[in-house]
């Protein structure tokens, strides 16, 4: 299997060479130069979720010198479980925030820290990751203590939660965490900008673990895979999903294993407020803008990356369309959202999920499985006060609370983090 930009589909990669260069040379994003027809024969209801993984991913891992690990790779990253829950008699809920910093950002982080801890250095490689919340303490918690990895989290300061910034702020050693004076978008820039900069490039040996890097988007499709081959089994018809976006990261991900042929009847988005989708599916004209703060903060994207990977398989606006529909939630209707979803079940369920679940009231009657992207214990300021009650403290959540809190502030110039960098690392 080979992978090629989206700019560009006559140069070739290894999957290796993708993993480690995180964006093509033409500032494409990597993507499999083909989807494999899935044979649902290959797979039964006796393997495990690691036996799944390990079975879909042989594909995207062939000739690659990473083949021969793929199953301690897989057993190292997926450590803890993919849950579904039955809602009610048409609804269920794919659970995937059981991880060490409890968001489905653990799936795709872990994954690609094994990859790349795989891969030898000669050199030490650095991550710089933009994070609008999540993505910067799944980062951190799975290369923490990595020693041929340094990292960078660059999240907004005060755009975040006191908890995501608590799980952000919380390593010290080879993770390196800034407060940067500006929006998730500013974060974004500065990665893209220092990716294109010799110092970045050829001193600190760059590397991306954003939502960008294909080895975070093949481990996502596992989970759409698995639960929809689940379902199909059970069920003998295919359940669509609902999928809350910002990035179109995990999105993309379902897309490719529905174009795999997993049964997956249909994919639904919730967007919040941050409309770019929704207006590209209305007008065809995709037009990237300056986000907007709301309560699903992870969800804050103005310029969604993966939008050029998802153009990619749906060529142009009408093939789009076909595929693809989104509604837009605002912070009125997640509020009541996470009201009536506390009301009517006693279950508590986080901002961006409850974007999830607010589309599940607008559609029909066929089986859909809502995906919630993030333990609601991550944004109890904002939902405590909706429902009037204490929410319970996971385990992973008490031990990183009770971690030091260790952070820069920087303003969002790339030459302030620099600076940062060179004293912190000794370089
Ligand atoms: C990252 C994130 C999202 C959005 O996922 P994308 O892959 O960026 O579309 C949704 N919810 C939570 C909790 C997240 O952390």
């Amino acid at each position: 299997m080979h992978y090629i930009s989206t700019r560009n589909k006559n140069k070739l990669y290894s999957l290796t060479e993708a993993l480690q260069k995180g964006l093509a040379e033409d500032g494409g994003l990597f993507i499999p130069e083909y989807f494999p027809k899935v044979n649902l024969t290959d797979y039964n209801m006796q393997m495990s979720y690691i036996d799944f993984a390990e079975r879909l991913l042989q594909n995207f891992f062939k000739e690659d010198i990473l083949d021969k690990n793929l199953r301690e790779i897989c057993e190292n990253a997926f450590i803890f479980p993919v849950k579904i829950e039955t809602i009610d008699s048409n609804t269920l809920m794919l659970d995937l925030c059981k991880g060490p910093t409890l968001s489905f950002k653990d799936f795709g982080a872990r994954f690609l820290a094994e990859c790349l801890n795989k891969i030898s250095h000669k050199n030490k490689s650095t991550i710089m990751v933009a994070t609008s919340g999540d993505t910067g303490s799944a980062v951190a918690s799975a290369f923490y203590n990595k020693e041929n990895t340094r990292v960078i989290v660059l999240y907004p300061k005060g755009k975040i939660s006191e908890k995501q910034e608590k799980q952000i702020t919380c390593w010290g050693q080879n993770i390196l965490s800034l407060a940067v004076h500006g929006t998730f978008d500013d974060c974004q820039r500065l990665v893209k900008q220092a990716f294109n900069e010799n110092w970045w490039q050829d001193v600190m040996n760059m590397s991306s673990a954003n939502s960008i890097n294909i080895g975070r988007l093949l481990p996502q499709m596992i989970y759409y895979a698995y639960t929809s081959f689940v379902f199909f089994n059970k069920n003998k018809t295919s359940p669509g999903y609902i999928i809350p976006t910002g990035n179109l990261g995990n999105a993309t991900a379902a897309y490719w294993a529905k174009e795999m042929g997993f049964p997956i009847r249909e994919i639904s988005l919730a967007t919040n407020e941050n409309r770019v989708i929704n207006d590209y599916l209305e007008s065809g004209v995709f037009s990237p803008r300056k986000s907007v703060l709301t309560l699903a903060n992870a969800m804050d994207v103005g310029n969604p990356s993966n939008f050029e990977r998802l153009s990619q398989l749906f060529h142009d606006h009408s093939i789009f369309d076909k595929n693809v529909t989104s509604i837009s939630v605002t912070n009125a209707e997640i509020r009541q959202t996470i009201a009536y979803f506390y009301n009517k079940y006693k279950k508590i369920i986080c901002p961006h999920t409850a974007t999830g679940f607010f589309v599940r009231k607008s559609k029909c009657t066929e089986s859909w499985i809502v995906v919630s992207t993030a333990d609601p214990c991550k944004f109890d300021d904002i939902i405590e006060p909706i429902i009037q009650e204490n929410i319970a403290i996971p385990e992973q959540m008490q031990t990183l609370l009770m971690r030091e809190t260790m952070y820069w502030d920087v303003k969002a110039e790339l030459s302030d983090i620099e600076k940062i960098a060179k004293k912190y690392f000794k370089i």
